[in-house]
């Protein structure tokens, strides 16, 4: 047991799992060797071991005032890898303890079932009941509306880049209907405050009347979210001057080789001299808005990442890297089943889908709804409804205009249409993991 915790407390974390296995093998009752290895499997990664540990010694001296010190720690920990519904009992047990830590009553709170949502849906095409949960993306149900219809980039890694030219109508939305539209978000009333994204396969800086677009959310209430890849050379100081809620900046890369490659037909320069731009046009407009800067991981820039985390400091930006990965639904699916002609960018992806979609689909968790049909409806340029905010293709559109139907049917639609199911069965759909 001393040399276990000499090798633990040393960062020797296998050496100290494989004592702690030991002993614990020999003698079940050594609680003390269980919650150990229980931590340890925790700090490796190895969460559905350390969980089965821990309930073990949990059960076994949960009276233990040692708890006190562990329980934030594996709560907040499967809470920052986003397996919440695990998460759920160690917090739980954290707040009842009176830990103290103001993370853990935030994090309860984040993932508790939305009073907006049915627990539970049945799936007739499935033929079974899914499960609904507290959604990820955000805490209120969110509506994507891609109010510039278009791009100005061709990344191959999105149906912008990789989809036949005209395979979409594209345009603005005009202000009109987008007031229309927000009224009805309003009336509707699917969540009290639901965030409103303004993009989906468009880059909104390039909406003439944005500053407009963001004060019609804001004169509702509502949170806005922009996501851009900043390649504008006009619309800053408008942007900032609405103080948007939420601003992400897309960026691949920090040298014009790599950058130009995922990002195709961007300029790395305009885009660098943009970062400071925005953060003038806020402090100028004095806005209070949270800005992250999504750097997309391929094989060509995954070594950048501390010169784009370094300009994030200086900027006073969150730095988030997300490992890259293909677009749209539709042909994802073709890929990871080896149909269709194969796309030279997906050798330069860390994860290829044919690897990564079969382990999506056997680590998913049982019976889950998908996040992306129960808490968010995808409107077009033109006023139309997507099935979700993945999917490109015209057979994958409601045939609905967002105006005419009321949210009961939208929602009902989309539990009717058939992509759905060929995406579950895919493994692709947007659901939790089980713990690795
Ligand atoms: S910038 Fe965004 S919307 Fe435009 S092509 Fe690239 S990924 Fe698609
Ligand atoms: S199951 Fe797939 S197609 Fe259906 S809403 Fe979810 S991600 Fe979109």
């Amino acid at each position: 047991m001393a040399l276990a915790m000499e090798h633990q407390a040393a960062g020797r974390l296998e050496e100290a799992a494989a004592l702690y296995e030991g002993i614990v093998a020999e003698d079940p009752r050594q609680v003390n060797a269980r919650h150990n290895l229980g931590m340890t499997r925790l700090h490796r990664g190895e969460f559905a071991g350390a969980v089965r540990a821990l309930e073990i010694a949990w059960a076994q001296d949960g009276a233990n005032p040692g708890w006190q010190q562990s329980l934030p720690m594996i709560g907040l920990t499967l809470f920052d890898r986003l397996h919440w519904e695990d998460a759920q009992p160690w917090l739980a047990r954290a707040a009842v303890a009176g830990c103290g830590e103001p993370r853990i009553y935030a994090a309860l709170e984040r993932i508790s079932p939305r009073d907006y949502l049915e627990p539970e849906v049945f799936d007739a095409r499935l033929g079974r009941t899914l499960l609904r949960y507290a959604p990820r993306e955000s805490p209120t149900y969110v509506y994507a509306i891609d109010v510039a219809g278009t791009c100005n980039l061709k990344c191959p890694t999105c149906p912008v880049g990789n989809s036949p030219i005209g395979s979409r109508a594209k345009g603005f939305m005009e202000v009109d209907l987008f007031r229309r539209i927000v009224e009805k978000i309003v009336a509707d009333g699917a969540a009290a405050r639901p965030e409103i994204f303004l993009f989906n396969w468009g880059e909104p800086l390039l909406h003439p009347k944005l500053g407009e677009i963001l004060g019609l959310i804001h004169a509702a209430g509502m949170p806005s979210h922009l996501s851009t890849n900043l390649n504008v050379d006009r619309g800053l100081r408008e942007m900032a001057k609405a103080n948007p809620t939420n601003l992400k900046i897309s960026i691949s890369g920090f040298t014009p080789q790599a950058y130009e490659r995922t990002h195709a037909g961007g300029n790395l320069a305009l885009v660098k001299s943009n970062l400071y731009r925005v953060r003038h046009e806020l402090d100028k407009a004095g806005a209070t808005t949270r800005v992250w800067v999504g750097h997309h991981l391929y094989r060509n820039n995954v070594h950048q990442q501390e010169d784009v985390a370094a300009v994030c400091r200086e900027l006073g930006f969150e730095h988030h890297p997300i490992v890259a990965f293909f677009q749209p639904l539709e042909r994802l699916i073709e890929v990871a089943e080896g149909r269709g002609a194969p796309h030279p960018i997906l050798d330069e992806l860390l994860d290829h889908p044919r690897d990564y979609v079969p382990r999506l689909r056997d680590g998913r968790r049982e019976g889950m709804d998908c996040e992306l049909r129960f808490n968010q409806t995808a409107i077009n340029f033109d006023g139309t409804v997507a099935l979700c905010c993945s999917v490109y293709e015209e057979a994958n559109m409601l045939g609905a205009n967002f105006l005419e139907h009321s949210h009961e049917d939208l929602q009902a639609r989309k539990y009717a249409h058939p992509f759905c199911e060929t995406c579950m069965k895919a493994g692709v759909q947007y659901s939790p993991a089980r713990l690795p």
